[in-house]
């Protein structure tokens, strides 16, 4: 079973002449532990297909199913919930909070889990947690340092351990490099592929050719549609971590 399969998703801005189709019928499954980008020009539809998928939005029509489950018609509420439990998000601006520590940044998910494990941790446990996911992201000896204490690249890792703290199914990450230059878009790119070789689902958007080439598969929309999707047979980083380097 695919851990995101989507049929025939349609999501419509508008009415009448006015209408626009950012997504114009769109069928995608992507099996757990896959690394996916998904490219195209501005105005493609490629963060309305994300929006969609990471239960930010509703489509206007279609199905979508999340690990077996129609999300498609769940309440605004619902929505939240899903996404809360299953989904780590990546942006572009990193989206910290000013101020707090990498360790507070990565526990904050943490309050609001309201099922499971991670719902009924005390304070320290979330920190111990939250220490734990920034190891993970080679940050264990930035705990106590805040955002403008971090370079950019070092923010991006911090906002990866937190999209990670709710133990997600999948790591949706829009445009994750767009803020980064080359030597920490490479950084941040190893990091994403090792997390996959670890077995997590990741699915990025780029506009960076030398971006996607770190995915096994690249979905290339065009005006709401899937235009292509390409299969990198050697994904940049994936051989060195075969042979067991990081
Ligand atoms: P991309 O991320 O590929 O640049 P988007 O998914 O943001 O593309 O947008 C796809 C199309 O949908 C564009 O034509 C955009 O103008 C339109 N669109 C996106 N969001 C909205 C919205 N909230 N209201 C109206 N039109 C929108
Ligand atoms: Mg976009």
């Amino acid at each position: 079973m695919p851990i995101i399969s989507t049929q025939n998703l349609v999501k419509s801005y508008g009415q009448g002449d006015l209408e626009v189709r950012a997504l114009n019928g769109v069928s995608l499954d992507i099996e757990q532990g896959d690394f996916v980008a998904i490219i195209g020009a501005s105005g493609s539809g490629k963060s309305t297909f994300m929006n969609m998928i990471g239960c930010l939005d509703q489509p206007t029509s279609g199905v979508y199913e999340l690990a077996g489950q129609n999300v498609s018609d769940l309440s605004v509420d619902e929505l939240a919930d899903v996404r809360n439990r299953r989904i780590g998000f990546v942006f572009q601006q990193f989206n910290l909070l000013a101020r707090t520590s990498a360790l507070e940044n990565v526990a904050m998910p943490l309050l609001y889990a309201r099922e499971g494990e991670l719902a009924n941790l005390n304070k320290q446990q979330q920190l111990e947690h939250a220490k734990y996911r920034l190891e993970q992201v080679g940050l264990g000896d930035r705990l106590h340092h805040t955002p403008s204490e971090l370079s950019g690249g070092q923010q991006q890792r911090v906002a990866v351990a937190r999209a990670l703290v709710n133990d997600p199914a999948l790591i949706l990450a829009d445009e994750p490099t767009g803020a980064l230059d080359s030597k920490m878009t490479i950084e941040i790119m190893h990091l994403l592929r090792r997390l996959n070789y670890e077995g997590m689902t990741i699915i990025v958007v780029t506009h960076e050719p030398d971006v996607a080439a770190y995915a096994n598969r690249v979905v290339t929309f065009k005006d709401g549609k899937i235009i292509e999707i390409h299969i990198n047979e050697q994904p940049v980083g994936k051989s060195e971590m075969t042979m067991g380097q990081s």
